[in-house]
């Protein structure tokens, strides 16, 4: 599998890819402003020359429509070199994992109130004395 990049310059290489060109020129002439199968825009049309940052989102829209609109089809999806494989769930993959789990997130507020309770009752047997 192709290790992902940014979402913005994976989009951009997947447009220079479609247009078979290193040319910017050729990504900003494309003409996927109207998508003679869908008839609609594609969604990277926006997004194709990096003057607007795309949301991660974009991706998975493009996936449904490269499926036809089937979630199942994206989810199987084969094509595992194909550069927008690892954002078909609309997530970046470089920032899963990162933060912290529910589980983790009540630990710490069962932590931090059992601290406040602690220094309330330090406060008060002490009469806030050093
Ligand atoms: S905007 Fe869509 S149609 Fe145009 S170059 Fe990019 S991927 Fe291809
Ligand atoms: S990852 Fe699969 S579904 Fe998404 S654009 Fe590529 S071939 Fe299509």
């Amino acid at each position: 599998m192709i290790l992902p990049k940014s979402p913005a310059s994976t989009l951009r290489a997947y447009c220079h890819y479609c247009v078979q060109s290193r040319s910017d020129l050729e990504v900003k002439n494309c003409t996927g402003g109207l998508v003679f199968a869908s008839k609609k825009p594609c969604p990277f049309y926006a997004y194709r020359t990096g003057g607007k940052r795309a949301p991660v989102k974009v991706m998975r829209q493009f996936c449904l429509d490269c499926m036809g609109g089937g979630k199942e089809a994206v989810r199987e999806c084969s094509i595992i070199d194909c550069l927008i494989y690892p954002f078909r769930f609309g997530k970046n993959p470089a920032l899963a994992r990162q933060g912290r789990s529910k589980v983790e997130m009540s630990q710490m507020s069962l932590l931090r109130k059992a601290t406040a309770r602690e220094i309330s009752r330090k406060i008060a047997r002490t009469g806030n004395r050093p």
